[in-house]
């Protein structure tokens, strides 16, 4: 393993800006102070052409095209660009750096802006037409970006890519230039977000009246830093399954895949544990069965759906794996693999991953987890539930190592968070996943808060913005947006338990006032930023909840959301059938809550309507004094 570092006092000098192709102006311009346009009042129309928009001079902004895009949902003028694109001097491929956006701006306009949170470790540009469909189809104009690096452009008017043939970091190879951190830690949101504004000015000839962000994974990231570091840049703001506390988390993704390494008898083609066999999907669903056993009657009705996830400690669910621990004569068995029961190596690995990563000296590096039932799911192979993260992706074949930890995590833990980043090959007994493999939570646990002189700020610090981690101080956002975010109990990749201790962090420092301008979202079951046997299709109630919120001041007590999992029928036998199927069949809703409160049935009435359901403050739930 080798590392990159530019010398000091080079850094910032000498960085190319590509000239090929295009328009490339550099002239500085001041802010475009207009009207703010106004919701409500009839439809604003652009004040010049779609094709005109290419001869924009911005700075350190090149246009690459405007073209008029014809929908059966509205016509817009979609404007594809690129910022601040150079030639990496740091980066030793010398690979070609920028910020990549694509605008989308209705021939018809509401005066709402919405920029898209990035996702993974970003490196394309994913057209808002689609992520953003709804609100485009609406009138609002919605942009997207890159995050500073294209690594597999989807777009073929992004014709750079920072993508190597010499196998040096695959996805996470822009980890090898400051700059190019940086725009994936913040910049990039920032800098679309303020070019966009100026577009929307010159085309329409006043500003956006309100600003939104949205994202979901490094997107709820993207959001959450954003209401701290970026306080005057959105009026709405809503963070789904943020990963706010990357690094960190990035700890846990090495910790969880060491502590199942013990239970793997093979190799893989790298010489590293073949993980996929230690606990497949059978023994997930098990597990899952054990935490129901525990903790699903808690809140009233056994229904497979574990709403008081508070009160599911380890006191109630230790004795529930015990009891599905294989033994002679046991309840469940003594078949592992496709039997009824986990092994005593299982169920210890489970402990120690759910209390969450230390080092030697057991200090905490980062959070422990919600139990909850999700920990299997039907369709994680596609929604990325707890296991897809950390085991495998279920439907391939256990021969290489598939878990997310260790393709997209381990790359972005080796050359993203570690400071010098450490560039590991994608493959080989180098490779990324032998990085997580035999990570240090002593020696390398503390990279994530270094710098050098080549990498003058910590991963942590771009990643958080701050050099010491999220913060809670939101004064400036309080008193101009809302914020809504929403979380799986049981993420596979980032604790639930983090989100609700920075929300009391936040709720502590706003003076015990986060409600009025800030709630949380917990949902049970559901896999990463969506799935599951869950209350998981909320996004149009969502769009409904912040607008109404930000525009007019009606703040959302709950967000009714539906089951959309289409897996029903579940296995026959299996820990979700009958509960969810019979209590919350496809298409049954349900409220969600806002963090302290929970869901909870009144006692009659159907399982699957919403309607007889009621938001209530456990005891468990109450957040310390
Ligand atoms: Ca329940």
């Amino acid at each position: 393993m080798s590392t990159h570092s530019a010398p000091c006092g080079s850094l910032f000098g000498g960085r190319g800006i590509g000239l090929a192709g295009g328009i490339l102006v550099a002239a500085l311009l001041g802010p475009i102070a207009f009207a703010p346009a106004s919701v409500g009042a009839a439809a604003i129309t652009p004040v010049m052409t779609c094709a005109d928009l290419a001869s924009l001079s911005l700075a350190k902004t090149q246009i690459i095209s405007a073209s008029e895009f014809i929908s059966a949902s509205g016509n817009y003028c979609t404007v594809i660009g690129v910022i601040d694109k150079r030639v990496s001097t740091q980066d030793p491929d010398h690979f070609t750096y920028g910020i990549g956006f694509e605008l989308n701006l209705p021939d018809s306009w509401v005066g709402r802006f919405e920029m898209e949170g990035g996702s993974g470790t970003d490196g394309s540009v994913t057209s808002p037409q689609g992520s953003a469909g709804t609100e485009l189809s609406q009138g609002w104009a919605v942009a997207a970006d890159d995050g500073g690096h294209e690594d597999a452009p989807i777009n073929p008017a992004f014709d750079w890519a920072d993508d190597d043939d010499s196998n040096k970091g695959g996805t996470a190879h822009f980890g090898i230039d400051e700059q190019a951190r940086v725009d994936y830690g913040y910049k990039g949101i920032e800098r679309t977000t303020a070019i966009s504004k100026q577009i929307i000015a010159r085309y329409y000839g006043q500003g956006p009246r309100y600003s939104y962000l949205w994202g979901c994974s490094n997107g709820g990231r993207d959001t959450i830093v954003a209401a701290y570091r970026d306080p005057e840049m959105f009026d709405g703001l809503v963070a789904g399954n943020p990963g706010f506390d990357l690094p960190r988390a990035g700890i846990a993704e090495a910790w969880n895949e060491q502590q199942l390494a013990p239970l793997a008898t093979g190799m893989d083609s790298n010489g590293q544990p073949l993980l996929p066999p230690t606990f497949p999907t059978q023994d997930l669903e098990v597990a899952s069965a054990a935490i129901l056993s525990a903790c699903d009657g808690l809140d009233g009705l056994v229904d497979g759906i574990i709403d008081d996830y508070t009160a599911c400690t380890n006191k109630l669910v230790y004795p529930a794996l015990a009891a599905y621990t294989c033994s002679p004569g046991g309840a469940h068995g003594n078949t592992p693999h496709g039997g009824q029961c986990l092994t005593a190596a299982q169920v210890a690995a489970l402990k120690r991953i759910y209390a969450g990563p230390t080092n030697s000296h057991g200090k905490p590096l980062y959070s422990r987890w919600f139990w909850d039932a999700g920990i299997w799911d039907p369709l994680s192979e596609i929604v990325l539930g707890w296991g897809a993260w950390n085991v495998a992706i279920p439907q391939l074949p256990p021969t290489t190592n598939t878990a997310k930890n260790l393709t997209q995590g381990a790359g972005g833990i080796a050359m993203v968070f570690t400071t010098p980043p450490v560039v590991t090959p994608v493959a080989g007994p180098d490779s990324q996943e032998a990085f997580a493999f035999n990570y240090n939570f002593d020696t390398d646990a503390p990279k994530i808060f270094a710098t050098t002189c080549g990498y003058l700020k910590s991963s942590t610090d771009f990643m958080t913005g701050t050099p010491s981690g999220p913060s809670p101080f939101l004064f400036p956002f309080r008193h101009r947006g809302k914020m809504i975010m929403y979380d799986s109990v049981n993420d596979g990749i980032f604790s639930g338990v983090d989100l609700i201790n920075y929300y009391n962090k936040v709720n502590l420092a706003m003076g015990g006032h986060a409600q009025d301008f800030a709630r949380l979202f917990m949902i049970p079951n559901m896999a990463h930023c969506g799935g599951g046997p869950a209350t998981d299709s909320f996004s149009a109630n969502v769009l409904t909840a912040i607008t109404n919120w930000v525009e007019d001041d009606k703040a959302p007590d709950k967000i009714i959301a539906a089951n959309t999992n289409t897996s029903s029928p579940f296995p026959r036998g299996a820990p979700f059938d009958p509960r969810v199927a019979q209590n919350f069949p496809t298409g049954g809703t349900r409220p969600i809550c806002p963090y302290p409160q929970q869901t909870r049935y009144n006692g009659t009435g159907a399982t699957k309507d919403a309607a007889n359901f009621v938001c209530v403050s456990p005891p468990s739930a109450a957040p310390p004094p």
